[in-house]
């Protein structure tokens, strides 16, 4: 990809695909807040399939999926820059090979067009996803683009267009953080509308949770306007880890002005969406996903236990008596 093109993708991507008939910038308070971005002409803002929302554990609907594939999410990228969009921080990258989210149930297989961030002032908010109740203190989203779309204006008209990962960090030590390969970028893009050349650049499996086996899933939007949507959500279960000081990086990034303070649009309704919960397969509470249940009555299960000492010694038993029963006399 060359210079422009980069250029050209990282500001789609920071001006979140705003559609041309809205004339007036969105914000993330005020009068061009988000409860007002419809209004602004970003109208899919007010449909209902829109994200982010608020995941229940106990709601959700377990599920034996897949495991995703990350392919070369263990590489570096060749190139990676970070750039304050006066909104967030986005970062854009050139990887070769491509790097790649399949499986896990996924509609599709998507490329990695890049990913962002979303904070807020202090550790009780910023995410924008919410689970049992709970705001982590920051959210990333690595946006991927469905392969068989050859652009993101493609993708952003297709209901299986994009899929977006979500890393919920929360603050704790934990295993070297690729953030700490972003810090001394993330100094450098203090003043909104900066951008920056990442030195050494982390993998981006280096800014995710140490496992990505357990995930939440649902169909929902874009968290910017125009609220396409057109994305696949996957959220990690388990969290990346940050320190304070790695986040007072992200809440001294100034938009116009002022710093950015908070990115995070309030959660919507689902009206009637399920969410989806993966639990691999092998896991104690198997029965409660439904495949045993595919596979064979619920009495399979318990049949299983006949097999006890006790039980088994009682089947024998029976069995020699009934075949006593019938032998001539
Ligand atoms: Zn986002």
């Amino acid at each position: 990809m060359s210079a422009l093109r980069l250029a050209v993708s990282l500001v789609w991507l920071a001006a979140s695909l705003s559609p041309s008939h809205a004339d007036q910038e969105w914000t993330y308070e005020g009068n061009n807040g988000p409860e007002n971005w419809s209004r602004l002409g970003y109208k899919d803002c007010d449909h209902h399939r829109q994200s982010p929302i608020a995941i229940s554990s106990r709601e959700v609907v377990l599920r034996h999926l897949d495991p995703l594939r990350l392919d070369y999410f263990d590489h570096a990228p060749l190139r990676m820059n970070l750039t304050n969009t006066h909104l967030g921080a986005t970062a854009s990258m050139k990887a070769r090979p491509e790097l790649v989210v399949r499986g896990g149930a996924l509609p599709g297989e998507y490329q990695v067009v890049g990913f962002h961030f979303h904070w807020g002032e202090n550790d009780t908010v910023g995410s924008e996803h919410i689970l049992d109740g709970r705001s982590y203190p920051l959210e990333m989203h690595i946006v991927c683009k469905n392969a068989k779309y050859s652009d993101m204006k493609k993708a952003t008209q297709r209901p299986d267009g994009l899929a977006v990962l979500a890393v919920w960090f929360e603050v704790g030590a934990g295993p070297a953080s690729g953030l700490v390969r972003l810090a001394s970028a993330l100094r450098r893009i203090r003043g909104g509308g900066s951008s920056t050349l990442v030195q050494n650049p982390p993998s981006l499996l280096e800014l995710m949770p140490a496992s990505t086996e357990h995930f939440y899933r649902y169909e929902g939007s874009l968290t910017t306007p125009g609220c396409y949507e057109v994305v696949t959500w996957t959220l990690f279960k388990d969290t990346a880890k940050i320190t304070e000081k790695q986040l007072q990086l992200f809440r001294s990034l100034k938009g116009y002005l002022k710093p950015i303070g908070h990115n995070y649009r309030f959660v919507q309704l689902r009206y009637g969406r399920t969410v989806y919960e993966r639990r691999a397969l092998d896991e104690g509470d198997a029965a409660e996903v439904g495949l045993v249940a595919a596979q064979g009555p619920p009495g399979a299960v318990s049949a299983a236990g006949a097999l006890r000492p006790g039980l088994a010694v009682f089947w024998r038993a029976l069995a020699a008596a009934s075949r006593a029963a019938r032998l001539p006399r």
